[in-house]
């Protein structure tokens, strides 16, 4: 099973785990763990909180929810809007690492800013001082391994130009990929499975 280095950490997208599987994942040596919904998070974050857990926010983050969640995690993954990044401001207690997901794939079911948005919106996002953008974001496209390929190439540049620290991008069956450009957080879920007892 694949394992953090000092190239890149490996995060455990837990949506498909229960806390007591959670716990077993830990106990194999994995201290990063990435939520979908904030409900589900906040209850294993309640349940789990003696274990040393870094927790990420990895999925798609409605602003009302944001003020039940966002001084308790480690680091947001998706800030993809102008209208989040007001909520975070409202709320958050001290400043928050995010990655900006970027929609390169052009993919209209897909959230994340566009890339011909994005140097708007990174100029737009210094006038929150909550934030503090590390990197970006993005997922690949299902089933398509050529065009994840040239999308994940694509984001090692931005990284590049824009000379962030991170780059979180690649799963279960795309992460080699993404490690071939450089990622820096991989956020695994399905592989998982095979190594709960
Ligand atoms: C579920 C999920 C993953 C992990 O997906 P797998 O294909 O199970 O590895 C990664 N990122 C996000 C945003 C997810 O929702």
């Amino acid at each position: 099973m694949i394992k953090s280095n000092e190239l890149y950490k490996v995060i455990c997208a837990s949506k498909y785990f229960t806390s007591d599987e959670i716990k077993n994942i830990y106990a194999q040596g994995y201290n990063d763990f990435g939520e979908n919904q904030v409900q589900s998070m906040i209850e294993k974050m309640d349940v789990l909180k003696d274990l040393n857990i870094t927790w990420h926010f990895i999925g798609h983050l409605q602003t009302n929810k944001v003020k039940y969640m966002i001084n308790r995690i480690d680091m947001l993954h998706t800030l993809d809007r102008i209208s989040l990044a007001k909520m975070i401001q409202k709320h958050a207690n001290h400043k928050i690492d995010c990655m900006i997901q970027v929609n390169i794939s052009q993919e209209t079911q897909k959230s994340g800013v566009l890339l011909e948005n994005l140097a708007e919106f990174l100029i737009e996002i210094k006038n929150y001082d909550k934030i503090n953008i590390v990197g970006f974001m993005t997922m690949g496209v299902f089933d398509d391994i050529e065009r994840t390929n040239d999308i994940f190439h694509q984001m090692n540049i931005l990284k590049e130009k824009y000379q962030y620290p991170y780059l979180s991008m690649g799963m279960t069956d795309d992460y080699e990929v993404a490690i071939k450009h450089h990622a820096t957080h991989l956020r695994i879920g399905r592989l998982f499975k095979t190594m709960i007892k």
